[in-house]
């Protein structure tokens, strides 16, 4: 199967795009779907996060925009905002070929009315969740009569979680005739359902996720119940990451592994449900940014966290199901590098391990924590300090103004200051820990676009 993009009937432009983004090749599913969705068809993708399939929609969507006209003419359906964040930045980065391209987020957690304001200003993409885009149909704030290009991602998630309705009322307001691209990680009943209710005759495709198992150093460990503590600090001696993220079965576990390791000095952070959306996502910017090291996290708190560069995920607890597993792990090992995935279990839990191992087709085999321990660790801090101004897209701020501003009268070394997040109401900028309390000052005394405003460090 062709691999290079430049099999596909795409502009140079975007061609030109994907190559600055470093998207040498076609990831299995790209390579697979691509060819049909260009061509208009209906798509039913079986695909997890870190197959690239991402890009296969946005990809389609914005080969079929008409920039001149301001009517929204693609809509795509996430079950959560985190993801739906990330699935605008994905088409964003994909629409930077052609200029002026507006893609809006509409998801809960903010005020209606802004969200209202964006519409009425025009937007090509939307992206949300069902429930949030239910409430715009409902005002009347939003018009889907022009869309030619729908995306149903994480499918099967939406309908865990109670989407359907909502999903169907949706629908209901988009012309008949358009392209409609399903993503589903798993293919049960209701799926194959919702398919034949809203597609036409749709093209099944299936791939493996972009990162083979093998890329994924998979290690076990076995350790008495209660010992699960040192045995965690045990892994961290021995194979030093300098970033984890640390899955818990439950909430319970997650509290008490971070404070756990926070007394120990190290530098971590918990996510669990029961946050702020704001609160959520400062957490997981701050990691992105690398300024903290051990994400604690549930299941159902860390849906949607994608990170690019994460060497690692930690299973305190094996989850029951294996597929759950392989979605933990497979946030690691991405982009071609490699990941390194550390199991703890106790040895009523071995059957656990070997269910883990059918589902991948490979026996994964354990050893007992203590043939590990004897290494010691000094917890290091994070290379890096968020700083949060209170200033965001609304305001038209843009990374460059950010990185302007710290640079330029503030004289900060542009090689201190990492990524830069603006976000909606607020922007995120990570710089290097030894230049934070300069780098606050500048953005505290300085203007950006001509205004001044508020600045802090993120804890
Ligand atoms: P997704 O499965 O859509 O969440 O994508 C996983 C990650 O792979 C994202 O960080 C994408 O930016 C990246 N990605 C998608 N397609 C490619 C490609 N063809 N080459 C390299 N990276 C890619």
């Amino acid at each position: 199967m062709p691999t290079s993009f430049a099999t596909l009937n795409l502009p140079e432009a975007q061609l030109a795009n994907l190559d600055n983004l470093g998207y040498q090749k076609m990831t299995a599913i790209q390579a697979e779907a691509l060819p049909h969705a260009l061509q208009g068809a209906d798509l039913i993708a079986q695909a997890k996060t870190g197959s690239g399939k991402t890009a296969v929609f946005a990809i389609t969507l914005l080969a079929k925009l008409d920039p001149q006209n301001f009517a929204a003419q693609a809509l795509v359906l996430c079950p959560t905002r985190e993801l739906s964040t990330q699935v605008a930045n994905e088409i964003r980065r994909l629409a930077r070929y052609q200029p002026n391209i507006k893609v809006v987020t509409l998801t809960g957690g903010q005020p209606l009315a802004p969200q209202a304001v964006s519409l009425e200003h025009g937007a090509h993409v939307l992206v949300g969740t069902p429930g949030r885009i239910n409430d715009h149909l409902g005002k009347r704030t939003l018009d889907l009569t022009r869309i030619h290009t729908l995306v149903l991602d994480e499918a099967d998630r939406m309908l865990e979680m109670g989407f359907m309705e909502d999903i169907a009322r949706i629908i209901s307001t988009t012309p008949p005739r358009r392209q409609t691209l399903l993503f589903s990680a798993t293919y049960p009943d209701d799926i194959k359902a919702l398919s034949k209710q809203f597609q036409r005759s749709p093209v099944q495709v299936k791939a493996e996720t972009l990162h083979q198992a093998n890329a994924i150093n998979q290690q076990s460990f076995i350790c008495n119940k209660s010992e699960r503590l040192p045995a965690l600090e045990t892994l961290l001696a021995h194979f030093q990451p300098r970033s984890a993220v640390i899955f818990c079965n439950m909430k319970v576990g997650v509290r008490e592994v971070a404070e756990h390791l926070k007394q120990r000095g190290f530098s971590v952070k918990a996510l669990h449900g029961e946050m702020e959306q704001r609160d959520r996502d400062e957490v997981f910017v701050q990691f992105k940014h690398q300024s903290f090291n051990f994400l604690i996290a549930t299941d159902v708190a860390a849906r949607g966290l994608d990170i690019e560069d994460l060497p690692c995920v930690i299973n305190y607890e094996l989850p029951h199901d294996p597929d759950i597993y392989i979605h933990r792990v497979g946030r690691t090992g991405r982009a071609g590098k490699e990941g390194l995935a550390l199991n703890l279990l106790t040895d009523a839990e071995r059957h656990k391990l070997a269910d883990i191992g059918i589902a991948q087709k490979t026996e994964l085999d354990f050893e007992v924590i203590s043939a590990i321990s004897g290494a010691t660790l000094t917890p290091r801090p994070a290379p890096n300090v968020t700083l949060s101004i209170a200033a965001g897209r609304k305001e038209k701020v843009r990374p460059g103004d950010i990185l302007g501003a710290l640079t330029g009268e503030g004289g900060i070394n542009g090689k201190a200051v990492g990524k830069i997040d603006v976000l909606d109401y607020a922007a995120y900028v990570a710089v290097e820990r030894s230049v934070a309390k300069q780098a606050l000052a500048c953005l505290q005394n300085g203007k950006i676009k001509g205004r001044k405003f508020k600045a802090i460090a993120l804890a």
